[in-house]
């Protein structure tokens, strides 16, 4: 029989930057900005759409816990209330936006 637990893996996959920028949420511990507008404190369990600039989230990144077993947590959370949402790695994110602006969203 088949085993059917369930775990989380990160899988590598090829995305185009500026559409990534354009429709992704960045989470922190209870709100979300916009990357596309910057607007703040979107609740990223509920919206769908940025009430700002009407863009719509197909990404989610979530802004790097000390512990990562809270990352892990969160990222489980978010993955069962928004399966429409692909979660995306911070770190890549950072890699791909260039150092500067990355830490200027991710609010460091
Ligand atoms: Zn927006």
């Amino acid at each position: 029989m088949f085993n059917m637990k369930k775990f989380l893996v990160r899988i590598w996959q090829e995305l185009e930057s500026d559409e990534v920028k354009k429709h992704l949420l960045l989470a922190g511990e209870l709100t979300a900005n916009c990357e596309n507008c910057r607007h703040l404190g979107i609740d990223f369990f509920k919206e769908t759409v940025c009430q700002q600039c009407g863009t719509d989230f197909k990404y989610i990144g979530i802004r790097e816990k000390s512990n990562k077993a809270e990352e892990l947590f969160a990222i489980k959370r978010i993955k069962e209330k928004r399966p429409d949402l692909v979660v995306v790695d911070c770190e890549d994110i950072q890699r791909a936006f260039g150092k500067s602006k990355a830490r200027d969203l991710l609010g460091l």
